[in-house]
Order: structure tokens, then sequence, then C-alpha cells
């Protein structure tokens, strides 16, 4: 990025432009996941709506590829692009909640404990997802789906509206009443279509939550999830838990016999009378006895940041995901071997629950592909030896294409992977490509915001 450039933009916006040769720079490239080494012409912290409108009309003038960082949380990496300018909305963290009408307005570059912690306050939250360092942005624009999720639905069905600066600068609010088309989009369709400054959500009661984790043998695995994926989908929406192979961690309330040992597992979330949690869990025991259990009360939010320290910024990330609506005995085994193969401490896989609420959304309401879908796979990598990097992507890629055949064809975009290409995004949005690219090629004609899992516009 020329130097008269990057001067011309520091005259012109409020907030800090960071090039190459600052100090402040190489933290401001830094983001969640230390595999991403991109570097990005110029870094524009924009203070607000106006400083996001005027970089795009100079990012356009310079001929330059934009990204955006909402919380810069995206594995892929996908708010910076090399050579181009990363429009950092991370000044925009502010969240204004009315407990009268249950909303809350966010600013565009807010954390989901920015959320969290100001819906708390009036005893509200809204479905977001398992980590309070994630990015309210990015999350949203893809889905979003949580430990509310079955009791409330995804982060897109508690979205009421969003203010979006337009490729061309321009400002927009999208809702079910103003451009109803782009509100459908941004519903699912990522950050293809403009930069969202402000969010607004519905919000509901929560406060005090149960939480839990049961944890078996690893080898205990195919009777776990044989009884896992019956029960769940019928369990009271007020229930969410979501099954995982892991390592134990080397913290409270674990054991230290049992820190280090794989497991199979499944974190519950209850938003019922906190007393009534061990009897909704309690037929997790038809599933064989398990090794550890633990319940506890806890305020949302603690829930929502129990898993920061465990992954703080900095480590080694590769993932993919896929949807399922069924898991059958094969995909079970696959689970077994490739839970008992966990490649290091922190590598997991996850399948989230989205059916209950987010199955009442019709599936051509939003954006947001697979309503039928009953989970949500992630498959995780993780590890801070950047030395480890090649095998835990090995172990991912391997788990994911012994499963797909398993799945319903599709990821969540949110977890589709570094270097997976335009067909696993195609996949994800299925029947919803051609109207999402017809909404693109009115909204971005010329495909200004494409470092993103890119759609491409419509020809005409
Ligand atoms: P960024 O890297 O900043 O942005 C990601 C994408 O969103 C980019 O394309 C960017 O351009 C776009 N974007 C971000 N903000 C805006 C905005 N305001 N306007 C326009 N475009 C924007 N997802 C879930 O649904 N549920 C979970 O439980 C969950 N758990 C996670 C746990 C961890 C530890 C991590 C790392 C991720 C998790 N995710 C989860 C995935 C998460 O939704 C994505 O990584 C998401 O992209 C993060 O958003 P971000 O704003 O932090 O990312």
């Amino acid at each position: 990025m020329e130097a008269t450039v990057l001067d011309t933009m520091r005259t012109a916006l409020r907030g800090p432009v960071l090039g190459p040769q600052d100090p402040e720079y190489a933290r401001a490239r830094a983001i969640y996941n230390a595999m991403i080494d991109t570097r990005p012409g110029a870094i524009v912290r924009c203070a607000d709506a106006a400083d996001v409108a005027e970089a795009i009309g100079m990012i356009r003038d310079a001929g330059a590829t934009p990204a955006v960082r909402g919380g810069g949380h995206s594995g892929a990496g996908l708010c910076l692009v090399e050579d181009g300018v990363t429009i950092d909305l991370s000044p925009m963290r502010w969240v204004r909640v009315d407990p009268e009408a249950r909303t809350a307005e966010v600013g565009g570059g807010s954390l989901l404990g920015d959320l969290d912690h100001a819906a708390h306050g009036f005893g509200l939250a809204t479905p977001s997802g398992i980590n309070s360092t994630t990015g309210v942005g990015g999350l949203t624009l893809g889905g979003g789906h949580g430990h509310l999720t079955r009791k409330y639905g995804l982060t897109v069905d508690n979205l009421i509206a969003a203010d979006v600066i337009l490729a061309d600068g321009t400002w927009v609010t999208a809702s079910e009443t103003k451009n109803p088309d782009l509100f459908w989009a941004i519903r699912g369709g990522g950050g293809n279509f403009g930069v969202v400054t402000e969010f607004t959500f519905r919000l509901h009661p929560v406060h005090t939550v149960g939480v839990g984790f049961t944890g078996w043998p690893m080898d205990a695995t195919p009777d776990v999830l044989r009884w896992y994926r019956e029960f769940l989908p019928q369990a009271p929406e007020d229930l969410s838990g979501f099954f995982a192979v892991l390592s134990v961690p080397p913290a409270p309330p674990f054991p230290e016999e049992l820190h280090g040992r794989k497991m199979c597992a499944v974190v519950w979330c209850y938003t019922g009378d906190p007393d009534g949690m061990d009897a909704a869990i309690a037929p997790a025991r038809d599933a064989g006895e398990p090794t550890f259990q633990f319940t506890t009360p806890m305020p949302y939010p603690m829930l929502q940041s129990m898993f920061d320290e465990l992954l703080p910024t900095g480590l080694q990330w590769y993932w993919r995901g896929d949807f399922f609506d069924r898991i059958p005995d094969e995909a079970i085994d696959i689970h077994h071997r490739f839970g008992s193969e966990l490649p290091t401490a922190l590598s997991t896989m996850h399948l989230y629950p989205i059916d209950g609420a987010a199955h009442r959304v019709g599936s051509d309401d939003t954006a947001w592909s697979y309503r039928d879908a009953t989970w949500s796979g992630v498959f995780a990598g993780i590890d801070p030896d950047p030395a480890n990097a090649a095998m835990i992507r090995q172990w991912c890629v391997d788990y994911q294409e012994a499963l797909h055949p398993y799945s319903m064809g599709g990821s969540y975009v949110n977890f589709i992977g570094s270097d997976e290409g335009d067909d696993r995004v195609r996949a994800t949005y299925g029947d919803h490509y051609g109207k999402l690219a017809q909404v693109k090629a009115e909204y971005d004609p010329d495909n200004f915001f494409r470092a993103n899992q890119n759609i491409r516009p419509a020809a005409d």
C-alpha cells in the first residue's frame, strides 16, 4: 500500500490507520488462529459507521481488496487479505440493552462476552456461540448456534435489524420491512453483502443456568452415542447438550487423575429451574456408568466464558464441519476410532444440537440452509505448537472425510476449512445459493466484499 494512500486515510478517518511500518501493526494483524500469517497492506480501525463508509470509498479508489474484522475468530483467517485493507471494527464494541422491549443494539465489532454481560444485567440473553471472545459480527452473519439454540433458535432467528454499509459506501437498514432481501441474505450468508455496523437482537429471560459435564471412557463411545442420538432430540428444549470427544482439561472441577485422559462426553446447559437439572440429565446413566459427572448452577455469561482460558488467542487451529440429521452405527464407529486417535490435548470434535426452536423457523425464511439438520459437527485440530500444524490438520481432514458420507452434504459456513474450495460454500447454501447470488448482484455487483466464504454475484 502506497504511503500516500495511508496518509490520506489517516487524514480522513477518526480511528487509527496502521501500516506495516507502525509498531502496533504486528499486534493488529495477529488474530485468534496463529496458523494464519497474512500481511494486509493496511489495517483501518474504524471508530464508527462514518469511518466505515469513508474507508470503503478509499479502499475502492485505491483499487485494494477489503477484509472485515469483527472478533478475528474466523478459523480461515477471513478478516485479513494479503496486501489488502482490513476494516477493523474492534473500536466499535458497545451494547445498549432496552430491558422493557427486551432488545439489544450491538456495535459491529462487539464480542459475544460484551453482549452476554450487558444483557445479563437485566436477566436477559440471546443465543450465540460457546466462547465469549468470538465476534458477534462473523458469528451472527454465518447463522450462530450455541447453548440456547434448542430453546430460542439460532442467533439469526433473533436478529431484528442490522445497519449495513454497502460496497458503494451507502448506509441501509435491513429488517423484515426494510430491504427484506438483504435481511434474508445476511441471516446466514456471511460477510458478503456489506459491513454491519450495528445489530439489533431480541432477548429472552435467561439468568442462572444449570451447567454440567458427563464423561465416559472413550471406549464407551458406541454406547453413549447410541443413547445420545435417541435421547437429546426428544429431550425438553430447556436441555441442551453437545456431544464431544476430548481430552480432559487439566483444571478443576476435573479430578487430577483424569487430567489428559481421552473421553467422550456431553456438555450440558439447562435453562429450566437449576434445581431440576440433575433429574433432567439422569437418563445419561442409561448410556453406561459415567467416569465423572458434575453439575452446578452458573450465571449464563460464566458458562459462555468457561472455555476461554483453555482456548486463548494464539493457538494453531484447523477445523472443518458437516451437518448431520442422524448418527448411524457406521458413523458411531468412525467417531470411536478418531476419538481414540485425538492428536493433541486440545483437539476435539463437537456435535452441536440445532433442533428445537431452530426447526420451527421455515427453511426458506433465512439464508441459513439445513433447517432440518439435528447437529452441526465441527472437527477441530488445536495445539500451541506450530510444528504440529500439519498433523492436526490431517486428523481433521481424515475424520471429516470419513464421516462425510453420513452427513447432509454441507457444513455450517463458519466451519468451512481454510483450504476448502467454492464447492463447499455452494454445498453450505444448497438451494439458497441461487437467491444469495442474486442478492449479491443487487448489493455488491462487483464482488467488492470477496474476502469471505464468497458468494459470486449472479450474472445478468
Ligand atoms: P472474523 O474473523 O472477524 O470475521 C469472520 C467473517 O465475518 C469475515 O468474513 C468477516 O468479513 C465477517 N464479519 C465479521 N464481522 C462483520 C461485520 N460486522 N460486518 C460484516 N462482516 C463481518 N460459531 C458458532 O456459531 N457457535 C459456536 O459455538 C462457535 N464456537 C466457536 C468457538 C471458537 C473458539 C471459535 C474460534 C469459533 C467458534 N465459532 C462458533 C465460529 C465462529 O462463528 C466464526 O469463527 C466466526 O466467523 C467468528 O466471527 P468473528 O467476527 O470473530 O470473526
